[in-house]
């Protein structure tokens, strides 16, 4: 039951007497823009009954005083569908509502300085053109023209987005609000929530000093305050808000003398915004040199408030724009805003149902939330009332991290991080250091003593590749890296000799008891195992009828199963095994931190681990995708005769405590046989040779089950979650095939680059797909890409594009994986 605090009544007298619903579908906490948005997006999906409760006025958190810049292009394609969404609704907002929302559209120009920068731009137009968003190219010419106060020395690549801008925050608030009322919700101003308590049944109480609201959906938009209505619940939530500042020149002659808007200037290379406001400049900047704000809490009387000026900070960023736009350095400085906006670990929104309370909606830590507003908003109202969203959002998902995420520590060094680098790029396989390590386990050291490249997974650290010695780090871009040669070696020799792969960041469940077997079947697409000792691999169908997760469950016992799956998608498949309620006397229990992995895996992976055991291994004795209890080196192993590298191999799980003991042994064993350890990188390299699919690129719920080959594992003539929307769907032609993809060596080795997810399939000059993996494929050397293409648009065998470092690279669709096509090692 959550406590029922004191909040502070900000405006107790002007709430007296008002009326207010006692029931509603959905009540949304906090009229800021991502609040407002919410509400006119459930009454637009047909939720009317619906109310937002603001303590203060409208807009009283981050949103008033933001500089509400708007831009279309992100690096992930589906934020970028969202951004895009939402620069498109603003004016449909306004012609619907008949409210302002100031929109202004001059255009944003780009500008690259680096290379990196050049390849990231280069990319996100590949990516405009196959999504039909306005994103290209433009001259330097062109540039001057469309903005003539720039500088553009020293710029290598310049952009062009047609619709970037600004927009008026206040008024785009108000709209949504007035459009969310025309279609009947209810917004109740200065009415503070001061609690949450949840009721046996699963609805809420949401409690105001005007009354109670009851109510089957509580949704936390309470922005600067999300952490404090998350406490109301009992619920924590990784948010810290910092100070932020930027501000308005005098008028400009130049300006005043355009007679017309200038363009926005997106020089992430400089580390600050710049765009016209009124007839002057507005100049923004994420110095290094940040500041926290509300370390223990965001105060509650905090509303339409600013903190004192404190330019000197940020002087270093703005040094830098003036050299970029020289007449600003000639221009007094008329308004200064620093006010607060708060973050998440890694700056995207912490959005999604809690998966450990029913109903209650979180969605807060919005950094852009002007871009991104609508397209949250939308996808907010279709998981209420549509029970799931219409794109993969993972990134956006509240589940992405664990409860481990709210260790203030690790908090505050990732929001520092992701503050200080705000436009720094994100590279392909970057992992920031920030916050690390957090959560590890037993090999840890040893591991480091070995020369691991650590990466975070869902909290871990976890070895990404083994350099020569102790202290290396990756390098980061988006060509070939420092990684890639060692990775290769680790490749050769487990497809050579074998390897010995750290998998303990594998999601482990145990299912114990008399109704083990049929609930697994509920959950599950496939049939389980009948006898003890076999496995199946299953998918996990999401409530639209795509892959929420994809697992290999295990009969260990006649009334005990043991479930592997993705470990990043522990919390998020939480919300899919509470769907179906378990059968008195049955357990589900994680067993992620209880137990370890290791694959060993290679063609002598069977003659390493025969000398640590006295199970025979033999093929006739322990087949493909069968499982033992078998002790290797006296340490007691769940053995499932399974790889994900596609090669003959074992995974075997042991308890935490083993751990160490388990690996020393595995090394030992394996150094006869010149074999040795292997990381993350060499295993994804090696599944994508076999043409393997992995959650969260291949496997998400926007793809459905024929579409990526898992149809058979779906078994229509029993029931299971979900089923009647696999069915639906299923019936339907396919929309997109995966398909694995061969880059043209030359265009590769001329780029000194691979594909690694995201690039744009072009054919004849048409988008007809995307890469969702790529990797270089050592031990078939072949550049490699698995991917998405329109059913119909090519046919293994044909030749196809893909937009490598944002250029076209020849490629070929491949007829079969090229290692091991025909599983024959796989089942030696
Ligand atoms: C200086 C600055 C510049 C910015 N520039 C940009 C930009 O250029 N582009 C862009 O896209 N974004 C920008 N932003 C970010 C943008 O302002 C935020 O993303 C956005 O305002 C977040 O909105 P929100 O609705 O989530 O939160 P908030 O605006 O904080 O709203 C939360 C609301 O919840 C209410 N509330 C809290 N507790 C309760 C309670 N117990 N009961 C009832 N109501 C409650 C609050 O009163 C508040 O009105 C900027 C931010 C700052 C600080």
């Amino acid at each position: 039951m959550a406590p029922s605090n004191g909040v502070r009544l900000a405006a107790e007298t002007r709430v007296k007497g008002r009326y207010m619903k006692t029931h509603a579908q959905a009540v949304v906490i906090g009229g800021g823009v991502i609040g407002c948005s919410i509400l006119y997006h459930l009454t637009k999906l047909g939720w009317t009954d619906v109310v937002l409760l603001e303590r203060d006025e409208l807009t009283s958190g981050s949103t008033w005083h933001a500089a509400a810049n708007i831009h279309g292009l992100h690096d992930s394609a589906n934020i970028s569908r969202l951004q895009h969404y939402t620069m498109n609704l603003y004016k449909q907002l306004e012609e619907e509502t008949g409210q302002s929302c100031g929109v202004f559209q001059p255009g944003s120009l780009y500008l690259a300085q680096t290379e990196n920068r050049e390849h990231q731009l280069k990319l996100q137009a590949a990516k405009a053109k196959l999504y039909g968003m306005n994103f290209h190219e433009i001259s330097r010419e062109e540039a001057e023209e469309k903005h003539p106060l720039v500088n553009y020395d020293g710029i290598r690549c310049i952009m062009w987005e047609p619709d970037g801008g600004n927009v008026d925050p206040s008024g785009v608030t108000n709209a949504y609000a007035m459009g969310a009322r025309q279609k009947g919700a209810e917004i109740c101003r200065f009415t503070p929530v001061t609690g949450t308590v949840q009721k046996p049944d699963g609805s809420w109480i949401v409690e105001t000093p005007k009354g109670n609201i009851e109510t089957e959906w509580v949704i936390n938009a309470a922005g600067l305050w999300g952490r404090e209505v998350a406490k109301l619940a009992g619920i924590e939530v990784p948010l810290q808000p910092t100070e932020h500042q930027y501000f308005v020149t005098e008028t400009m002659a130049e300006i005043e003398n355009a007679g017309r808007r200038l363009p926005s200037v997106a020089d992430r290379d400089g580390e600050y915004y710049l765009r016209q406001e009124g007839k002057g400049l507005l100049i923004g900047a994420y110095e290094r040199d940040m500041r926290f704000w509300a370390e223990d809490g965001t105060p509650l009387d905090f509303a339409h408030d600013l903190f004192p000026d404190d330019l000197e900070r940020i002087m270093e960023n703005v040094m830098r724009a003036m050299d970029r736009v020289p007449a600003a350095a000639e221009a007094g400085v008329k308004r200064v805003i620093n006010g607060p906006m708060i973050w998440s670990p890694d700056s995207n929104v912490v959005l999604g149902p809690v998966p450990e309370l029913k109903n209650y909606f979180m969605c807060g830590g919005i950094i852009p939330g002007f871009s991104q507003s609508a397209g949250m908003g939308l996808m907010v109202a279709q998981w209420i009332v549509e029970g799931e969203m219409q794109y993969d959002m993972f990134p956006w998902d509240i589940a992405r991290f664990g409860l481990w995420a709210n260790d203030r520590k690790f908090v505050m060094a990732k929001v520092e991080d992701v503050y200080t680098h705000r436009f720094a790029i994100h590279y392909p396989n970057e992992e920031r250091a920030a916050g690390r390590p957090l959560r590890t386990r037993p090999v840890y050291e040893l591991q480091k003593e070995m020369g691991a490249v650590f990466g975070l997974n869902y909290g871990w650290e976890h070895p990404q590749w083994f350099a020569g010695e102790p202290g290396a780090e990756d390098t980061n871009g988006f060509v070939r890296q420092n990684w890639w040669g060692p990775v290769g070696e680790e490749c050769r020799m487990l497809r050579e000799r074998a390897g010995i792969i750290d998998i303990s960041n594998f999601a482990k469940y145990r299912v114990k008891g008399p109704g083990a077997a049929d609930w697994l079947n509920a959950v599950f697409a496939n049939n389980m195992p009948k006898a003890a000792g076999r496995s199946c691999l299953t998918p996990l169908i999401s409530v639209r009828g795509g892959i929420a997760g994809d697992a290999t469950v295990t009969r260990v016992e006649e009334d005990e199963f043991w479930v592997v799956s993705s470990g990043m998608a522990e919390r998020y498949q939480k919300r899919f095994y509470d769907m179906v309620p378990l059968p008195e006397g049955t357990v589900f229990e994680s067993m992620t931190e209880a137990m370890c992995g290791f694959n060993v895996a290679g063609p002598k992976s069977r003659e390493i681990l025969q000398r640590m055991t006295n199970t025979s291994l033999a093929t006739e004795d322990f087949p493909f995708m069968r499982s033992k209890m078998i002790d290797i080196a006296a340490v007691r192993c769940l053995a499932l005769r399974v790889s994900f590298t596609g090669d003959l191999g074992w995974e075997l799980h042991c308890r935490t405590e083993d751990q160490l003991k388990l690996y020393e042994a595995l090394l030992e064993a394996a150094k006869a046989f010149g074999a040795g350890p292997v990381g993350a990188r060499a295993l994804m390299s090696m599944r994508i040779e076999k043409g393997y699919g992995s959650w969260s690129r291949e496997y998400s719920p926007e793809y459905y089950p024929h579409e990526v080959g898992l149809g058979p594992l779906c078994k229509m003539e029993k029931d299971f979650l979900n089923k009647a929307a696999v069915e639906r769907v299923m019936a339907e032609p396919t929309r997109e095939t995966l398909v694995l993809v061969h880059i043209d060596e030359d265009a590769v080795n001329a780029s000194n680059a691979d594909a690694t997810g995201g690039e744009p399939i072009f054919r004849d000059g048409k988008g007809i797909g995307r890469v969702t993996s790529g990797t270089y494929g050592y031990t078939v050397g072949m550049s490699l890409a698995l991917g998405y293409i329109k059913s119909g648009s090519a046919e293994p065998g044909d030749e196809v594009e893909v937009m490598v470092l944002g250029q076209p690279h020849k490629a070929r669709i491949l007829e079969e994986p090229p290692f091991d096509p025909k599983g024959e090692k796989l089942r030696a």
